[in-house]
């Protein structure tokens, strides 16, 4: 990338952030803030590759601890290697003393220090693997309701969109889920009953759709789920589920009971679309939602 361009970049980036905090009325609310400079970022690293690294800071925790499995199981693999050619001269003295009497006793001998030797590698693997996985989830799940991460939705969808060009798209809906005057419930009951509310939609969400059916925390309030095989009909009929279950699902907090209503868009992945566009869309969708008086489904 030139100097002026990155100059200009920089310079939109920073236009944009100082607009987003003006634009707010009292606070600035740091998850706002938070997705601000999440997208700034992915703007660099897409103009720069050189960049990719500052897009997300797991990322980088990731490869560290790569690297630490990676040296790990060297030595492991090195202690294994000493043990092998250890067996090795074994076999190879047994070859000499060819007069030895108690060949078969020897030979049984090293036949179960390779078996010991083989079984510890295995162990080794899939101690290793089972690392790997736990590292792996850890990146891509939010840690309050554990369901994936906006950067899992980013993986999912790329992968998505790469295997499924040129126009023989499988249908794929996204259905962006947003909880309605999610601000008032935190100021009237807390923070606590607010995140127990979210934990509550991601549970919800768990039971009522299919393995095959992917969620995400996408945002503060605002979840995406990317949902298979399925007609738009037969979409709607799911968000509607959803919807009357939160509605019917009401929360105790110390002592006061409340419900949340949900507004969602719908939107069913074109040929040509991008993650963008395709996100855009269901944004549009829920917009509409909202606009419309919210506690409500609206197909774009
Ligand atoms: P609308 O019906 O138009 O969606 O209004 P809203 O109040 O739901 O939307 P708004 O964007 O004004 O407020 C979202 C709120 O979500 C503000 C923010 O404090 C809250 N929020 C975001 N992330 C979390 C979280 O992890 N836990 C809790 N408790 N609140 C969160
Ligand atoms: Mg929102
Ligand atoms: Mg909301």
């Amino acid at each position: 990338m030139q100097k002026e361009e990155a100059k200009r970049l920089l310079a939109t980036v920073h236009d944009e952030l100082l607009q987003l905090i003006e634009g707010t009325p009292k606070q600035v609310d740091p998850a706002q803030l938070i997705d601000a400079l999440h997208d700034a970022a992915s703007l660099l690293a897409r103009h720069s590759p050189d960049l990719s690294s500052l897009t997300f800071a797991p990322c980088r925790i990731f490869d560290d601890a790569y690297r630490e499995i990676a040296l790990n199981s060297i030595d492991s693999y090195s202690d294994s290697n000493r043990e092998f050619a250890k067996i090795s001269d074994l076999q190879r003295g047994l070859i000499e003393e060819r007069e030895d009497n108690n060949l078969t006793q020897r030979f049984m001998e090293i036949q179960a220090s390779l078996t010991r030797e083989v079984e510890r590698a295995g162990e080794i693997i899939t101690m290793l693997t089972d690392r790997i996985h736990e590292l792996e989830s850890k990146v891509s799940i939010d840690p309050l309701t554990k369901v994936y991460n906006r950067r899992a939705m980013e993986h999912y969808l790329a992968r998505f969109i790469e295997h499924n060009n040129g126009g023989n798209t499988l249908p794929m809906h996204l259905m962006m889920i947003d909880i309605d005057n999610f601000k008032s419930i935190n100021d009237t009951y807390g923070h606590i009953a607010g995140d127990k509310i979210l934990i509550l939609l991601a549970n919800l969400l768990k039971k009522t759709l299919r393995d095959s059916d992917k969620i995400f925390r996408y945002g503060g309030e605002e979840f995406i789920v990317a949902l298979n095989r399925v007609s738009t009909g037969g979409v709607q009929v799911v968000a509607e589920r959803i919807n009357v279950l939160m509605r019917k699902n009401r929360l105790k907090y110390r002592d006061r009971e409340f419900g949340v209503t949900l507004s969602l868009g719908v939107t069913m992945m074109q040929p040509g679309d991008t993650i963008e566009s395709l996100v855009e869309r269901a944004d549009r969708a829920l917009y509409q939602a909202k606009a419309n008086g919210k506690d409500q489904i609206c197909v774009e």
